[in-house]
């Protein structure tokens, strides 16, 4: 029997359906994948901002985990708001069951709308646990600066290249410059990027689209660097298509089939 690619995926909760374990679901989905989901929050939010947020029980994360592991067969994980210091460090015992397997992490510090969702202590535990189990990194300039303490985008790169993660891509969605850079640093020292024109408006979810797109890609045996092309071809074509379902942020399309050609 057949079976589409698969991703593990641990990701926080947001009702709108704009952003969070949705995005990874409906992208993957899309992009014709399976995404199997352990999520790590809850939150309280819609379409300007998130409010507040409940992490789950890292206890019952990890039972989640054993179950899943011992019945299903992952091609990748992708990570993305992990809430609070314990569940990094529950995720980073779950991933040392399964060496070998592309990890790509978004790390959520903050939400669309501005609010914050990474203490200091967060950061800490993502630094000394999980950033040298993955793959790919896809840290926005601020967050990147969060979390190498450094300002310049290469030095934050480097940083975090030599905190043990193999690709990092630091994404340019963040100010309000015309073009969007997306700079992917490699550990053997090459220097990528991704150039795009930025479309006008603000979208909710649009870094969830692009971390899931990407592992989708490098699931299915692509190269990180051509992952990357393919995912941010993918993200822009979901915002080109957004729309509006309250008042504030827009939200991307993630249905390839309503996309013309
Ligand atoms: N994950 C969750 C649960 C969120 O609520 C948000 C933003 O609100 C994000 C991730 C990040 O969203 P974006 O892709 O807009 O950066």
């Amino acid at each position: 029997m057949q079976k589409r690619f698969s991703i593990l995926v641990f990701a926080g909760h947001d009702p709108t359906g704009g952003a969070g374990i949705q995005a990874d679901i409906e992208t993957i989905n899309d992009l014709g994948g399976h995404a199997s989901c352990i999520i790590t929050a809850l939150t309280a939010q819609n379409s300007h901002n998130l409010q507040a947020f409940t992490p789950t029980d890292p206890a019952f994360i990890r039972r989640q985990f054993d179950l899943l592991a011992s019945d299903m067969h992952f091609d990748a994980v992708k990570i993305g708001m992990l809430a609070a210091p314990q569940i990094a460090e529950t995720v980073s015992d779950c991933l040392a069951g399964m060496p070998g397997l592309p990890v790509i992490f978004d790390p959520v510090l903050a939400a669309g709308g501005g609010g914050s969702t990474g203490s200091d202590e967060l950061i800490d535990a993502i630094h000394e646990r999980l950033l040298k189990q993955c793959r790919v990194i896809t840290p926005n300039l601020p967050e990147a600066r969060r979390l190498s303490g450094m300002q310049q985008t290469d030095d934050c790169a480097q940083s975090l290249l030599e905190s043990g993660c193999r690709n990092v891509i630091i994404t340019g969605t963040h100010d309000s410059s015309e073009q969007i850079v997306h700079r992917l640093y490699q550990d053997d020292g090459v220097v990528h990027s991704v150039n795009t024109k930025r479309l006008p408006g603000e979208y909710h979810g649009s870094g969830c689209t692009f971390a899931s797109a990407l592992a989708a890609h490098i699931a299915q045996g692509n190269t990180v660097e051509r992952s990357l092309q393919l995912a941010n071809t993918y993200t822009i074509n979901s915002l080109r298509h957004a729309d509006r379902q309250g008042h504030g942020q827009l939200f991307p399309v993630r249905q390839q089939h309503r996309w013309p050609t």
